[in-house]
């Protein structure tokens, strides 16, 4: 269907389309070959909402973790808790992917790829990455750290959307990484 995405798109996806949570869960991923607990959970439920197959995702991950650990280790450790958040195994739950709130309101540790970057990030981690969205003037950088400085982070988000969909972007009521995608993606294709 038109709602799937592939494995060979999820890099250039997550430069046009991600927010910037998602974005630097997958960006951490490439580079480390791994991410923690939360950011797991809360990338693997973003893919799955995004239409990336159960197949695909197992593909994914296996890809990234089996640099850094064997294959039976991660058969052993991961395979299973990412069926499981397709709900393929235990309650079988259809589980959904986490919103805007419930990342926000998380408590990632100083090594976590997961949360939200506009509340959790450092200032100067956090223009980075709101500047590798290709922003191209100091004006615009200016008004989203406004919302970042005056802790109003989802308005922050969908300032970051406006600016990095040129003449396209429009303001949505952003609750969810999966509406930014989707929204993107509406625009861009
Ligand atoms: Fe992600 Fe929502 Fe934070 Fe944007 S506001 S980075 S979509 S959690």
């Amino acid at each position: 269907s038109s709602n799937t995405i592939r494995i060979e798109d999820l890099d250039e996806l997550s430069k046009k389309s991600y927010p910037p949570c998602m974005r630097r869960m997958h960006e951490t991923l490439r580079a480390k070959h791994h991410l923690r607990h939360a950011a797991r959970l809360q990338y693997t439920l973003f893919l799955k909402g995004a239409g990336l197959s159960l197949e695909d995702a197992m593909k994914f991950w296996r890809s990234e973790f089996v640099k850094v650990m064997a294959v039976e280790k991660f058969e052993k450790e991961h395979s299973y808790n990412i069926r499981y958040n397709y709900g393929k195994e235990g309650k079988r739950c259809n589980y959904a992917p986490y919103g805007c709130n419930k990342i926000m309101n998380s408590q990632p540790g100083p090594e976590d790829a997961s949360g939200c970057p506009f509340k959790h990030s450092k200032p100067q981690e956090l223009r980075k990455l709101i500047l590798s969205y290709g922003i191209d003037s100091n004006q615009g950088l200016k008004d989203v750290m406004e919302y970042v400085n005056s802790q109003q982070p989802v308005l922050a988000c969908q300032k970051l959307f406006v600016l990095s969909h040129p003449g396209k972007g429009v303001e949505f009521g952003l609750c969810h990484p999966n509406q930014y995608f989707t929204e993107s993606r509406t625009i861009i294709t």
